[in-house]
């Protein structure tokens, strides 16, 4: 476990000398209000960042819900370093390095039973279209080439190709660029439902019923043209909704019946998130495939994955004649210095049993999370594993401006928080501490108040 630095140290220490701002066009960030208020981070260390300025931020974010075991880790940095200077790249087509099947081996053990075949890629979002491009290869091998309908969910984030913002749900990322997404694509309700479950721990009771809507789209289009439904275990980015009790079951049991592939996406319910190594263990519920990146690495060097049932891999290289059989890969796919910091980190969540250590820290969140009620600008209050969302009401003609302006007090404050619509979430790295935690919700708590 890494020791825990002090905390705050909130007031600049040193005037900072910075590059031009101009040439970066950076992404989903509000690049002229950024540009003219910049937050510039230099280095980080187990729970805490430091800024250009000097000051200590605690991460209550993992980064991007990514930095599991939190930063700079030593044996990760290390496995980095002594691959660099072994060998810093190995062409993936047709040659390999060992490392990238070692680490294939390594995830699929920590998979549930049956899902033991492993597809690298860089990123959440390649992962997604890679999964959804096995999917169709999948029928066509099986002599269905007619499955080519994706189903998706309102408010789902799976990343950023073509594939993942047509399956995807969060309107904002394609309006930009309609007229060319996906065409055969429908999306499922959303399960928020804060009349009937605000403020629950864990997952809500009320729900379960969102899922007979893809009953409902499976007759409408008939089920020899689907060929997958793709939702994340527990929605992220559009603000943390859980899954209601019963509803992943329910899905299941729809696509198993008429012989659907489940794609659970699992870019941020991976690797001890929510207390269990994915969503799929937490809850019980096996897709056909997984889509993971970010924590398989500690974040410290891109890497994505798609991980399938073997039925699904043998059906698309056992049909298909001598030669190659998915025409699709990515110059660094199973990249050596990735692999190398993907063996070195599953070695950390196993050696420091971090996995577990968010299962049993769950319920000290979940208390400090549900402490929140009682402010007049929290209308719902959400967790599970090392998970919160804090839902705000929004701001009359304003939405997102109130949570936005939390996170940026909060960052005052010397904490890093969330925001994302009206919902501030939290997900810290797995080695968080109680006074750490404390500090957080206080920073939330103290923050929300002072925001008008
Ligand atoms: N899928 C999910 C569920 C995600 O949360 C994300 C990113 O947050 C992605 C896909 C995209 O990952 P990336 O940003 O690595 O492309």
């Amino acid at each position: 476990m890494t020791s825990i630095s002090p905390t705050q140290n909130t007031h600049p220490t040193s005037k900072p000398s910075r590059p031009s701002l101009d040439e970066l066009w950076m992404p989903f960030t509000a690049n002229r209000s950024f540009k003219s208020a910049p937050r510039m981070l230099v280095a980080a260390k187990g729970m805490y960042y430091t800024t250009d300025d000097g000051r200590k931020i605690l991460d209550g974010t993992a980064g991007l819900w990514c930095v599991n075991a939190g930063h700079c880790r030593e044996p990760i940095t290390e496995a980095i370093r002594r691959q660099a200077g072994v060998l810093d790249y190995a062409p993936p087509f047709n040659l390999a390095n060992p490392l990238s099947f070692e680490l294939a081996q390594r995830v699929t053990k920590l998979m549930p039973r049956g899902i033991d075949r492993v597809f690298f890629g860089n990123s959440g979002s390649e992962a997604v279209d890679t999964a959804l491009k096995i999917a169709l290869a999948y029928w066509q091998a099986k002599g269905e080439p007619n499955r080519v309908r994706f189903i998706g969910r309102q408010r789902g984030y799976h990343g950023v190709g073509f594939g993942g913002v047509s399956v995807g749900g969060i309107e904002a990322n394609r309006k930009q660029f309609v007229g060319q997404t996906l065409p055969a694509v429908d999306h499922l309700p959303h399960t928020h439902d804060i009349a009937k479950n605000a403020f629950s721990r864990g997952q809500p009771a009320h729900g379960a019923h969102f899922a007979d809507a893809l009953e409902s789209m499976i007759e409408k289009h008939g089920a020899a043209t689907v060929a997958a439904v793709i939702i994340e275990p527990m929605a992220g980015s559009t603000g943390v909704l859980l899954p209601p009790k019963g509803y992943l079951e329910r899905i299941r049991e729809i696509c198993t019946k008429h012989g659907i592939l489940l794609i659970f996406d699992e870019v941020i319910t991976g690797f001890g998130r929510l207390g269990s190594a994915f969503g799929a263990t937490k809850f019980n519920v096996t897709p056909d495939m997984l889509t993971i990146a970010k924590g398989i690495t500690n974040a410290t060097v891109p890497m994505g994955a798609v991980c399938a049932k073997s039925e699904i891999y043998d059906t698309i290289v056992n049909s298909s004649a001598p030669g190659i059989e998915l025409f699709h890969g990515y110059t660094y796919s199973g990249h050596p210095l990735a692999a190398a910091a993907g063996l070195a980190t599953l070695d950390l969540y196993r050696d420091e049993g971090l996995f577990d250590r968010a299962a049993s820290l769950e319920s000290y969140w979940a208390d400090a999370v549900h402490a929140l009620r009682g402010s007049s600008k929290i209308i719902d209050l959400r967790n599970m594993g090392l998970v919160a969302g804090i839902e705000l009401e929004p701001r009359p003609g304003a939405p997102g401006a109130r949570a936005f302006e939390v996170f940026l007090k909060c960052f005052e404050d010397g904490v890093m928080v969330r925001s994302t619509g009206d919902t501030i979430a939290l997900s810290p790295p797995l080695i968080v501490e109680k006074p750490e935690i404390d500090r957080m919700f206080e920073s939330v708590r103290k923050t929300i108040e002072l925001v008008s």
